[in-house]
């Protein structure tokens, strides 16, 4: 459930984030996918605002081993990149993934969305229009 402190909305569960984007997006997302990395739902979250890209990793894996969201790696930079830390300091989100499709039901528009585990603070730190051709 969404609850409301101030102007940031919070959820007690990964499941709020699809909420939090249907809630948050002006199109409809028919489909809004839960990330795991090996079973692992608490992930750390690289965004790259400007190239319009996110990855994750596990908190225990190098830096550099990153899992591309949708068709970023190809824009991906290392400029510019900056690991989300929540304010209540956790380095860890939970990340679900929300599709928006064009007429022909193709993906048209990636939304990403997080959750904090610790303090269930959710936000949307970046989405970007999908590049024709690169996603089936
Ligand atoms: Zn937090």
């Amino acid at each position: 459930m969404l609850q409301e402190r101030g102007e940031l909305l919070y959820g007690s569960e990964r499941a709020d984030i699809a909420a939090f984007l249907r809630f948050s997006w002006p199109f409809e997302l028919p489909v809004v996918e839960p990330i795991d990395l090996n079973g692992q739902p608490s992930l750390i979250v690289w965004v790259n605002i400007d190239a319009g890209a996110l990855a994750v990793s596990l908190k225990d894996d190098p830096a550099d081993v990153l899992t591309y969201i949708a068709d970023a790696e190809h824009r991906w930079r290392a400029r510019g990149t900056r690991r989300m830390i929540c304010s209540c300091g956790s380095d860890v989100h939970e990340v679900s993934v929300g599709y928006q499709l064009d007429e022909a039901g193709k993906n048209a528009w990636i939304v990403t969305g997080t959750r904090c585990p610790d303090c269930g603070l959710l936000a949307s730190p970046v989405d970007w229009n999908i590049e024709r051709g690169l996603v089936a």
